[in-house]
């Protein structure tokens, strides 16, 4: 078995690794990078108008034989719905193989529509936690993880003999632990390679709040709220949407999602218990901010408008039972904010990475809302493992060899986990392990 890391040794995103035998070839995940090599954030608007060879010679694109033309010995593998795991697949052969979960598929393909992408994945072949299938003479087992993207798998890979685990991106303080126990019970032990991701070391060394602790602090807060509660979180989150649902309940509030948050929950809603708009869920109700509603009718999706019309709630509605909502907002919607009432008093809360404020938008949509009388508040935590979920990891799996990924701290690994022996290793370097 040989691998490389085609990035993410010593940075967060653009996750991709290629493992292969003498005969097949498994590529693990084929992220959009955050960073450019300067470290500055990358922006993916400026690769738009390259052709793959152009983009393989930039650098953007890994190298990677059968994944840009029909090479029966290859596949893909996604490990969840996040775009620094799968943002490059549009530039994916159609015919290779792209092995998935069945709710990574449908958040990929609703995320396609609502943000206007060109995702594709049309030879797909959908995996379950804890059931090895094989590609050639690779095998390969996933295991489902707690992350802040719904259905996030950790892989176990076999070939000649030898075994790597690849950690994805995990925590164990989300709504899903449970998949950490049974992975910890299941998996055999003295894998020759752990690549672990590190996403938050080099942040305070403490443990992260779990998602029912931030549950507790969201009631907390709609009690002494005056005026509207506006929460800007990821729409893909559903651990942290379950806990603003589960709040607004215990404080008999009316949780206002938009029709893309509703779409999301409503086709999730079959992959486990997840409230969404129907008459079990009588307290989220659905409205339509102008600009998406135009986008997706354009479009020809009107059946993703109409589907919730039952459930509908205006603006003016909102305004009339102001300190009884609590409203899911995002910077596209600043024009429909303007006339509701109830802003001032109320509470802004910022529920997601504080690395995204520094966006534009981000920042003129928080700067409107304060400017309105609104206080800002902070609720969150981490979509990744801190560091005693990490350790955990490695003692679960006892690996020979510890590899640093999806971090910018690899380098911290030998002072984290000792007594185990760290493998650093630099991007596109191969390891050779027959
Ligand atoms: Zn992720």
């Amino acid at each position: 078995m040989n691998f490389k890391i085609h990035r993410g040794t010593k940075e967060i995103g653009g996750s991709c690794v290629e493992i292969w035998s003498k005969s097949t070839r498994v590529v693990v995940d084929f992220g959009m990078p955050l960073v450019n090599p300067d470290k500055t954030q990358f922006d993916s608007r400026t690769i738009k108008n390259f052709s793959v060879k152009e983009l393989i010679s930039k650098g953007v694109l890994p190298d990677i034989k059968g994944l840009y033309e029909k090479l029966e010995n290859t596949a893909l593998i996604l490990s969840h719905a996040h775009q620094d795991h799968f943002g490059l697949i549009k530039y994916v052969d159609e015919n290779c193989k792209i092995y998935l979960g069945k709710a990574t598929q449908e958040l990929i393909k609703i995320a396609n529509i609502f943000t206007n992408q060109d995702w594709k994945i049309s030879n797909n072949q959908h995996f379950e936690s804890g059931k090895p299938f094989v590609f050639g003479d690779i095998e390969i087992t996933p295991y489902l993880m707690d992350h802040s993207a719904f259905d996030a798998y950790a892989f176990l890979i076999k070939a000649d003999g030898k075994s790597l685990f690849y950690s994805g991106a995990f925590r164990v303080h989300g709504r899903k632990t449970k998949a950490f126990d049974w992975f910890s019970y299941n998996i055999e032990k003295n894998v020759d390679y752990l690549l672990l991701e590190g996403t938050t070391i080099g942040r305070v060394n403490k443990s992260f709040p779990t998602e029912s602790e931030i549950e507790t602090e969201f009631v907390n807060t709609f009690k002494t709220s005056k005026g509207i509660n506006l929460i800007y979180t990821s729409g893909q989150n559903i651990d942290r949407l379950v806990s603003i649902y589960r709040a607004c309940k215990r404080t008999e509030k009316t949780l206002a999602i938009d029709f893309y948050i509703a779409n999301v929950l409503k086709e999730l809603s079959e992959f486990g218990a997840i409230p969404y708009p129907s008459k079990n869920f009588p307290e989220i109700k659905v409205f339509f901010p102008y600009r998406l509603s135009r986008m997706i009718s354009n479009k020809g999706n009107e059946r993703l408008l109409y589907r919730f019309k039952d459930y509908k709630i205006t603006k003016e509605q909102i305004g009339e039972q102001f300190d009884k909502t609590v409203m899911i907002v995002r910077p596209s919607m600043l024009k429909d904010l303007e006339y509701i009432k109830g802003l001032e008093n109320g509470i802004f809360i910022y529920s997601m990475w504080d690395g995204y404020k520094k966006e534009k938008t981000t920042k003129r949509f928080i700067d409107f809302l304060v400017g309105k009388g609104m206080t800002e508040k902070r609720i969150h935590t981490s979509g990744h493992a801190d560091r005693d979920a990490l350790k955990r990891m490695v003692e679960v799996l006892k690996p020979k060899n510890l590899v640093p990924i999806h971090t910018f701290e690899g380098d911290e690994y030998e002072n984290i986990f000792t007594g185990t022996k760290v493998l650093r290793i630099n991007d596109n370097e191969v390891v050779i392990n027959n």
